[in-house]
C-alpha cells in the first residue's frame, strides 16, 4: 500500500464528497518507455508487466469514452426510498458495485481503484467495515464510496418495521462514524425486500434501493437481463472475493464493449 499512501498524502484534501477529483475518463497507464534510454536504465523499457501484477491490471484496463456530465434522476419526495434494478438513466455510464467485505480483501484493490480509476459504490456490512477500517478507507480515498448492506446480511424481507430499522439505521450510523458520510444508499442482502424495508431505508437516511442488473464472479459477467450486454444505468454486482480484481476488469471490459463508461453512483442519485 505504500503506492497508495503516497498518493494520499498528496491529494487527500482534494477528494470531497462531490467525487469530482477523478476524471471520470478511464486511461490505461501502461509503463511509458523513455524515449532515450541509457545505459544504465533498468528494467528495460520494453519490460511487459507481469501477467497478474498490479501493472499488468492497470494495462489491461481499456480506455474509456468520456463520461458526460451526470444527470441526477429525481426522486419521489414520499415516505420511502426508491427502489432500482437499473438507473433510469439514457446516459451513456453504468456503475460497479461491490458488496459484503467480510469474506476476502485483496490488497491490490485500492491501487488498481487509484491507479486506473475506477468508480466504485461499496455496500458494506457494518462489522466487516469496523474489522478492517482501513482497508475499506484506502478505496474511500481511492476514490470509491461507503454504503449500507445491514449488519448482519440478514433477509429482511417479512420482518417488522423495527427489526429492519435496526439492521439499516443500525449500519448506516457505524458506517458513518467509520467513514464520516451518512450512507444515501441501500442495498437488501440478497437483494431480499419489501415495502418495509423502502420505508426503513429511507427513516435511516437512504434515498435510494439498489437491486443489480449483472453480476461478475471470477472473472465472468452473468447478464440477468435479456439483452446480454451492458445498458446505460445498468448496476453491476460483485463482492470482495478473491477474485476481485479480475472481477472488476471484467466488469470494465463489459462496460467498454457496450460503448459505455465506467461512472459513480452516488452522481446520479440525488
Ligand atoms: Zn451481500
Amino acid at each position: 500500500m505504500a503506492t497508495l499512501l503516497t498518493l494520499l498524502t498528496l491529494t487527500s484534501c482534494t477528494v470531497g464528497p462531490g467525487h469530482t477529483i477523478h476524471a471520470r475518463q478511464i486511461t490505461a497507464t501502461q509503463p511509458t518507455p523513455s524515449a532515450q534510454p541509457t545505459p544504465s536504465a533498468s528494467p528495460s523499457p520494453t519490460t511487459k508487466p507481469v501477467p497478474g501484477s498490479l501493472d499488468w491490471y492497470v494495462s489491461q484496463v481499456p480506455t474509456f469514452p468520456e463520461a458526460p456530465p451526470p444527470q441526477p434522476v429525481p426522486l419521489p419526495a414520499t415516505g420511502a426510498a426508491q427502489f432500482w434494478h437499473r438507473l433510469p438513466t439514457d446516459q451513456r455510464v453504468a456503475f460497479i458495485t461491490i458488496d459484503d467485505g467480510g469474506l476476502a480483501r485483496p490488497p491490490e484493490v485500492a491501487d488498481f481503484i487509484w491507479r486506473a480509476h475506477i468508480p466504485v459504490t461499496m455496500f458494506l456490512n457494518s462489522p466487516a467495515a469496523e474489522e478492517h477500517t482501513d482497508y475499506f478507507r484506502q478505496i474511500q480515498v481511492a476514490g470509491g464510496v461507503v454504503e449500507n448492506h445491514t449488519i448482519n446480511h440478514t433477509s429482511l424481507a417479512g420482518r417488522s418495521y423495527d427489526r429492519q430499522k435496526q439492521e439499516i439505521c443500525g449500519a448506516a450510523d457505524k458506517l458513518e462514524t467509520l467513514f464520516g458520510k451518512r450512507a444515501t444508499l441501500f442495498r437488501p442482502p440478497f437483494g431480499e425486500y419489501d415495502s418495509t424495508t423502502l420505508k426503513a431505508a429511507h427513516d435511516c437516511g437512504a434515498k435510494a434501493v439498489f437491486h443489480w442488473t449483472e453480476t461478475v464472479h471470477e472473472g465472468k459477467v452473468r447478464y440477468q437481463t435479456p439483452e446480454k450486454v451492458v445498458q446505460p444505468g445498468d448496476v453491476l454486482l460483485m463482492h470482495f472475493r478473491p477474485a476481485l480484481m479480475d472481477d472488476l476488469l471484467a466488469a470494465l471490459k463489459a462496460i467498454h464493449r457496450a460503448g459505455l463508461t465506467p461512472a459513480l453512483l452516488e452522481d446520479y442519485v440525488r
